[in-house]
């Protein structure tokens, strides 16, 4: 029996309840697209320092206690605890690295720097500034701390034989150090995702070049390339290719034989120079969707061979958003990640946004602090052609598909590009 192909199985009830290309919905969209990634299993041990981004493919072990010993959180002195205590006498120093050696009795202490391993013997350290020195290596507590005050227990962080990290998680900077911490120099992680990504368009021209007459600079190479770069994929960019036939197929068959992922951006409307459609029918199972948002509404989906494809609309803002709200998603899942979608806050919008309701937006948005308080400011101008706005603009207001016209004060979510783009 044939493998079904990717438009039987848009039709399969299982697959989408009430598929329609020409009104799918955001969320119908992602979840579609889900069902078809298949996350890279080859892995890889690499040294931490080359971690940053990249995705565990086994959970992380702690080989030892963090703290390994017990130590200081003061600079004092530590000393055995018991009640009354009021005196000690100073029997030596110890400093972070540099452990105090020797036998203490009762009511003998020494004094310490943070970080310094708690002598034996000793179990509550008071902080220098609650003391005062006697002169002939004796001290005064100037306050009872209760036993184990300032002190740092062995494994209190971290115990040995837990996972720290867990298989699937993106490491971030504070990830390195805790790895580093544990004396670990290298871990698996899964490859690194190739992704290929190329401008359609007889119009564009790379910077670099003078303009004709009637052509734009070529600036989704730009916006893709930086998100990509941002997500820590394995980048090859194959420049713009005009609208000719041709060329547009030996580059996306070279590129769809060499990478996990292909984005292109133009030619996915319906226009005598959209030659993406002809071209995907005959080498890809390629879907054409007419999303129901703004911007963004073209968008097409699919595998060309083994690689998956993401036809982006031209305009560029909405080659940007739709990159932030489909792509990304799919790239982490590749990536062998733990996708999480990204967070949504409501705040109140300072001026009133123009909408009708019936699809979702993803306006451009200010969030600013206002005496304590976050808010966002729309940005005047929403034309999907209108990348300044995406320059300008911290976070998308995300207006769902039941809202309509928003007034000043008017609660909304926003999604903040910090992190992400
Ligand atoms: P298309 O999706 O090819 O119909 O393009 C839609 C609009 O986006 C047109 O105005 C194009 O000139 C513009 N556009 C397409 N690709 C790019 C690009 N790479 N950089 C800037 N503008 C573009
Ligand atoms: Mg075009």
């Amino acid at each position: 029996m044939t493998e079904p192909t990717l438009s039987e199985l848009a039709k399969q009830p299982s697959c989408m309840d009430d598929y329609d290309p020409n009104a799918m919905s955001v969320t119908q969209a992602r979840a579609f697209i889900q069902q078809f990634l298949n996350p890279v299993t080859e892995t890889e041990l690499i040294p931490i320092r080359e971690g940053l981004d990249r995705v565990l493919a086994e959970d992380v072990i702690s080989p030892s206690n963090v703290p390994n010993h017990n130590n200081s959180a003061m600079d004092g002195y530590a000393f055995k605890h018991r009640e009354g205590i009021q005196l000690i006498h100073v029997k030596g120093t110890a400093f972070a690295g540099k452990p105090f050696i020797g036998d203490l009795n009762p009511r003998e202490g020494v004094k310490i720097m943070t970080g310094a391993v708690i002598p034996d013997g000793c179990d509550t350290v008071i902080m220098q500034e609650k003391t005062v020195d006697k002169g002939g290596d004796y001290v005064n507590l100037l306050e009872a701390p209760p036993k184990g005050a300032n002190v740092r227990l062995a494994g209190e962080d971290i115990k040995a034989g837990q996972a720290i990290l867990n298989k699937s998680h993106q490491m971030q900077a504070a990830d390195l150090g805790l790895l580093a911490s544990l004396g670990i120099a290298e871990v698996p992680v899964y490859r690194h995702l190739k992704v290929a990504f190329f401008s359609t368009g007889d119009e564009l021209v790379s910077v670099g070049k003078p303009l004709q007459e009637g052509q734009i600079y070529d600036s989704n190479r730009y916006t893709i390339y930086g998100m990509l770069s941002k997500m820590g994929a394995k980048i090859t960019d194959y420049g713009v290719i005009e609208d000719d036939p041709a060329l547009l197929e030996s580059t996306l068959l070279k590129a769809a034989k060499e990478h996990d992922v292909v984005i292109t951006s133009g030619g996915v409307s319906v226009g005598e120079a959209d030659y993406m459609k002809t071209l995907l029918a005959q080498h890809g199972q390629v879907l054409f969707w007419k999303i129901n948002m703004k911007p963004g509404r073209p968008l097409a989906y699919g595998k060309v061979g083994d690689a998956h494809y993401f036809g982006l609309p031209g305009n560029p803002v909405s080659t940007m958003v739709t990159f932030y709200q489909f792509v990304r998603m799919a790239l982490l899942t590749l990536m062998g990640s733990a996708y999480k979608p990204l967070p949504l806050f409501k705040v109140e919008c300072t001026a009133a946004i123009k909408k009708a309701p019936g699809r979702t937006e993803f306006q451009r948005g200010i969030l600013f602090n206002d005496t304590d308080t976050w808010k966002v400011k729309p940005l005047p101008n929403q034309g999907s052609g209108i990348l300044s706005s995406m320059s300008q603009a911290n976070c998308f207001i995300v207006l769902g598909e039941t809202v309509g016209r928003c007034e000043p004060g008017t609660v909304v979510d926003v999604q903040p590009f910090e992190g992400a783009i």
